[in-house]
């Protein structure tokens, strides 16, 4: 793919976000974070040069060597993986502009204990395992709101901006949907919150439906052929 059909194959992603956003309102507002974990430095530097500005990454060591190699772009850097405790000083070091997989008390303990020696906060979504499923990380749909409340009175070093979730692992459009408007669900019950990440490559467009303003793209914003 040369530059010119890579913006073209963008484009047309764009398009059907569009389509999506507008069945919701004209003023629903949707962002894009291309997930780069299977994509070099060099990658990034394409989807940067037609426009995209943030990336996912879902091992600390990957987005470390990504911003080191990318240090002269103004990206914005998000974290998307599960997170060992060995790698918690790393990920704050790495200042990401939002680790959206908070999953548990025991992580929101422990990262709070590390931003408040190190005097310093970070932004996060409180990841929700909507469908129950037992290979996702994730706090389960009844326990969420208890949890974001711990999180807000108890970790002050850590602003809760939202929700983030992975939609059901199935074909069936219904269950994708349901594990969706569960997640929208509570975000509608929070207090402060601004972002629902929910949607990736093979349902982004449900997601939206179902009132998703962030997406995490990484299969569709960088096809093999690149
Ligand atoms: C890999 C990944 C994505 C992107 O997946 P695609 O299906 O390639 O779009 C989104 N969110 C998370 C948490 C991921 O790990």
């Amino acid at each position: 793919m040369n530059e010119l059909e890579y913006k073209i194959h963008i484009d047309k992603i764009i398009e059907r976000i569009e389509a999506a956003r507008i069945k919701v309102s004209e003023h629903h507002i949707v962002k894009v974070v291309a997930v780069s974990k299977y994509n070099t430095a060099e990658d990034i530097t394409k989807l940067y040069s037609i426009g995209q500005r943030a990336f996912g990454e879902n091992r600390v060591q990957d987005l470390v060597a990504k911003q080191d190699a990318l240090e002269e772009l103004p990206l914005e850097w998000h974290y998307i993986g599960n997170l060992q405790r060995n790698k918690l000083n790393a990920l704050i070091k790495a200042e990401p502009f939002l680790f959206q997989s908070l999953d548990s008390k025991e992580l929101a303990n422990a990262l709070q204990r590390r931003l408040h020696d190190k005097e310093t906060t970070m932004d996060c979504l409180l990841q929700i395992n909507s469908a129950k499923e037992e290979t996702k990380s994730g706090v389960y749909p009844e326990d969420a709101i208890e949890l974001f409340s711990y999180i807000r009175e108890h970790c002050p070093n850590i602003n809760l901006k939202g929700v983030m979730s992975i939609g059901a692992h199935t074909d069936a459009q219904a269950v994708v949907k349901e594990s969706f408007e569960t997640t929208f669900k509570i975000y509608e019950q929070l207090d402060n919150v601004s972002i629902c990440s929910m949607g990736m490559s093979g349902d982004f467009e449900l997601a939206i439906e179902c009132g998703s303003n962030m997406i995490r793209l990484g299969s569709v914003m960088f096809p093999k052929e690149l």
